[in-house]
């Protein structure tokens, strides 16, 4: 059979002007005609296989799994709620896709009330056939052009101006705003534009328009603004459905099934894209030659197959496609046909929608047959009536069978047998043909007979729902700017930084002349890393900010053995005076004397007088900064410098014994502790430090203190991002401005969490779960946010203490008047060591700041204890008269 009614014909041949031979007889005909229509039956078992095979692509994609047929696209929209109704602003919204060749530009207002509505305004462009087929650029800059006739006809008050792009085409979203397409659809193949960016393919567009400042802030599909824009009342609307051009829907899905989003609360929508869908065991017995024909002569074949059998770019041409048929068949126009009839695209949605209309069918029917060349008799008018309604029919029958696999989709989501599901419907097929309308209805409730489905037709084509997403687009763009700003200043340049390197280098040398410096540069009397020939047993006590350890250190060749005792720290001794305390100042340590656990200030005080009777003798408290230096210098000779990022940070390095104006001599090495906790307590951070650096320094135990150590180390970053967290909360950027007595809680956001939040194995739903834990309720916007004030507190400490590590190397070098230095640090502390981000910045940042050494961090494995050990034993080594037998009289105490 030849359907393409092109038989070998040019459109325009008069050859089939003449009636064709062999006409069929009255009877013969009747059969034939029969056939023809018969083909366009879908049984109601075809129907229900239909169903089942969409519900089961539609769930395999949720899945992220390709089934063995062509399947539905089932794509996140990012729209994660339906709207509350007290949106409200002004937006501009542009329409491509949704109304076949036609551009649509509306001005819609949102009054944030149900009761007051504003008529939105509109222009409708027609956009001509070589932009919808040519270049992709030229397609955008006609639609820029457009906004802009808009506003010049138009004009409004607004500067800034808020745009929801409604682009209607399957597209991969991977943002409100940010959106690739994947394919063209329902007539049009730009050039250069599958693959790319559509919102930023508009914004160029309209930055080469220049006319206009406007900002496009979400890109929606057709089915999510007529569902956005559905009227409330009936209950929440959850599913959006068109028939237009092309067919699709959208429904509101339970995000923990869309395995392509990272999410496990709440619901998100999901445009289904059914169009695509071509299942051939189930569809394959509902499609006739004049689909496959069509499907032939198409912009696309092979694609959209479910498509072509429902939307209205296809309708009309099916209907001609029989009609030639028929004619060719001398059923129809006495078996003449007209180039008019001969010519793909011949008869459109409108004229289907007409000759349909029971009431002025079949007058209407005589003008636009004539229309086509045609001389039509009576009985012709209904056969072409017929054939419409036999093709619209299908059309609603199908539709229907779609929209049954979503509503049971829905029950399967919400595991409810009997749903109530309010959908709202646009598109001109829906609008126009009351028939189809109906036929759609009757076959839902056929095939899904437990769900109780109200259909609410879309105000303004679903202008107003596109407005409604953009209305939420707005408010998280303005959300996102106050973020960006809150954290700018936390977000230091590598000149800040060099800054910082700078200053750090000339407080160290003030300190060792002994001039005023925030920097004390205490000299350690420790002159030589290990040199690997240290042996003998010692003893090291270590006190760090949370345990009290008892080591015996047998350093023997090529072994450093460690027995340890470990005792912790009763809280209330560490609270005494503050853990701060105990760590920094040795004495402030001993206020802590009055409180409960005399055993272990005891301890200490044994300690003590043991350090007193030895201190002469042989060098014997050791800061954990240089225990780690020369626990790490025991494996690697060029270690020589430490750095602790615990609870605390400091750092040592070997200075020129000549630079240290408080020890006579001149030759040789001295370790220095540099204290550097402490820098820029005079004042040299003041650029850097932040607001929410202030309120951390002012709420602590020593005010004013340690001001480098209050952005860098574990006791406090948990407590800078706490700070950005509450500010962002009362400007209402976060926790939906809902202030929480637990974030009013000072210490309650631990550092951990941030190494936590940051870590990269964690998704998502993760970071939520650990912050719900605190009680904090949170959308996963939040937990976004969350996550990056997280990274740039740490990126922060990170980095300054790269730029402290820097200027240490960097005069390291130039005391040796080296070009170039190698060097290993030696480092320990909780902070550096698990952080999953943080030792790798520090090393990137020291790269950046200084260029000519090579540095390598070594993490030190047991501590300071052995350390300490070790200093005793480099001690005995340089003063053997100074050691004595046995363990108790060679002792390093090691102090944080
Ligand atoms: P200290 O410095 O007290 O001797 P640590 O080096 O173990 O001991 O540091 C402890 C500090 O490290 C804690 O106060 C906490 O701030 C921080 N911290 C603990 N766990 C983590 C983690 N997982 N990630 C980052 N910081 C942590």
């Amino acid at each position: 059979m030849d359907v393409t009614g092109l038989s070998g014909l040019q459109p325009g041949e008069r050859a089939s002007s003449c009636p064709q031979e062999g006409m069929p007889g009255p009877s013969d005909s009747l059969d034939l005609v029969q056939e023809c229509l018969q083909q366009f039956t879908v049984t109601r078992t075809q129907l229900q296989q239909i169903q089942a095979s969409l519900l089961c692509s539609m769930e395999q994609a949720l899945k992220g799994q390709d089934g063995p047929a062509p399947s539905v696209r089932m794509l996140p929209t990012y729209v994660g709620s339906t709207p509350h109704g007290t949106e409200q602003g002004d937006f501009l919204v542009l329409e491509l896709g949704a109304t076949g060749a036609s551009l649509r530009v509306l001005w819609v207002t949102l009054t944030g009330t149900q009761e007051h509505r504003v008529e939105p305004r509109s222009q409708e462009f027609e956009i001509p056939q070589e932009v919808m087929l040519g270049p992709g650029q030229q397609l955008f800059d006609f639609a820029a052009r457009c906004l802009s006739e808009f506003l010049d006809a138009h004009p409004v008050k607004n500067q800034d101006l808020k745009l929801g792009f409604n682009f209607s085409f399957p597209c991969h979203q991977t943002g409100l705003d940010k959106s690739t397409l994947i394919s063209w659809t329902k007539g049009f193949r730009c050039s250069d534009v599958e693959g790319q960016d559509v919102v930023q393919l508009l914004r160029d567009a309209i930055q080469r328009q220049g006319t206009y400042n406007i900002d496009v802030l979400a890109i929606v599909n057709d089915t999510v603004g007529t569902m956005m824009g559905c009227e409330l009342g009936a209950g929440p609307c959850e599913v959006g459905l068109i028939v237009d051009t092309g067919t699709n829907a959208c429904y509101m899905e339970e995000a923990r099934h869309v395995a392509a989003l990272d999410e496990d609360r709440g619901r998100t929508c999901v445009s289904v894209e059914w169009g695509s869908f071509c299942d051939e065991q189930a569809l394959g017995p509902a499609l006739t030659t004049f689909d496959r024909a069509l499907d032939l002569e198409s912009l696309s074949p092979g694609a959209q197959r479910f498509e072509k059998m429902i939307g209205g770019l296809y309708l009309g041409e099916l209907v001609r496609l029989v009609l030639v048929h028929l004619a060719q068949h001398g059923l129809l126009f006495g078996g003449y046909t007209s180039p008019a009839l001969l010519s793909p695209g011949s008869i459109l949605l409108e004229h289907v929608a007409e000759l349909e209309d029971p009431t002025t069918g079949t007058a209407r029917a005589h003008t636009i047959l004539q229309d086509l060349g045609l001389s039509p008799q009576a009985s012709d008018a209904q056969l072409v009536q017929r054939v419409c309604a036999a093709v619209c029919a299908r059309a609603a029958q199908l539709c229907a069978a779609a929209l049954a696999a979503v509503l049971s989709r829905l029950q399967h989501g919400r595991e409810q047998r009997a749903l109530r599901v309010v959908v709202a419907t646009g598109g001109r097929v829906l609008e126009r043909q009351p028939r189809f309308q109906r036929t759609l209805k009757e076959t839902v409730a056929l095939l899904a007979p437990e769900c109780d489905v109200s259909f609410i037709p879309s105000v303004d084509g679903g202008g107003r729902g596109v407005a409604m997403v953009t209305a939420v687009a707005a408010r998280l763009a303005a959300h996102r700017h106050i973020l960006e700003e809150t954290l700018a200043p936390l977000q230091l340049t590598l000149e800040q930084l060099a800054v910082v390197q700078a200053q750090m280098r000339e407080a160290m040398v003030r300190g060792l002349r002994g001039e005023a410096s925030s920097l004390r540069m205490l000299p350690t009397y420790v002159r030589s890393t290990p040199d690997g020939t240290e042996r003998g047993d010692f003893l090291a006590l270590d006190l760090g900010g949370t345990n009290f350890r008892v080591l015996l250190v047998r350093v023997a060749e090529g072994s450093v053995q460690i027995i340890n005792q470990v005792y912790s720290i009763p809280e209330c001794v560490a609270q005494g005076s503050g853990q701060q305390g105990i760590l920094l100042n040795w004495t402030k340590g001993f206020k802590a004397s009055g409180c409960e656990g005399q055993d272990v200030v005891h301890l200490l005080r044994e300690a003590i007088r043991r350090r007193q009777a030895m201190e002469l003798n042989v060098v014997a408290i050791v800061n954990d900064t240089v225990g780690t230096m020369m626990s790490c210098g025991y494996d690697d000779p060029r270690c020589e410098m430490g750095l602790i990022v615990g609870t605390g940070t400091n750092a040592c390095y070997m200075e020129e014994l000549q630079n240290v104006a408080s020890v006579p001599g001149d030759s040789g090495l001295m370790c220095i502790n540099m204290e550097w906790g402490a820098f820029g307590d005079h004042g040299s951070l003041g650029t850097l430090s932040t607001c929410f650096d202030a309120r951390v320094d002012q709420a602590s135990i020593n005010p004013g203190k340690q001001r480098f150590e209050k952005m860098i180390s574990g006791m406090y970053l948990g407590e800078i991002v706490r700070h950005i967290l509450l500010h962002l909360t009362s400007l209402g950027v976060l926790f939906r401005g809902r202030e929480s007595r637990c974030l009013q809680t000072r210490g309650i956001f631990k550092t951990k969490f941030l190494s936590e939040i940051e870590s990269d194995s964690l998704a998502l739903r993760q970071v939520r779960a650990i912050l719900e834990d605190l009680g904090l309720t949170l959308t996963s916007d939040d937990a976004l946010m969350v996550l990056e004030v997280c990274q740039v507190v740490s990126r922060r400490a990170a980095q300054l203490c790269g730029a402290g590590v820097a200027a240490v190397v960097e005069k390291i070098r130039e005391n040796r008047g080296l070009q170039e230095l190698t060097v290993s640090v030696g480092v320990d502390g909780t902070l550096y060591k698990l952080h999953p981000h943080f030792s790798r910045l520090v090393s990137a940042t020291v790269q950046k700041l200084a260029p000519h050494c090579t540095v390598t961090f070594l993490q030190s494995e047991d501590g300071s204890g052995k350390g300490a050990a070790l200093v005793t034993a480099v001690a005995c080594r340089l003063t053997p008269m100074a050691v004595s037998e046995g363990i108790s009289k060679s002792g390093g105490l090691s102090l944080a």
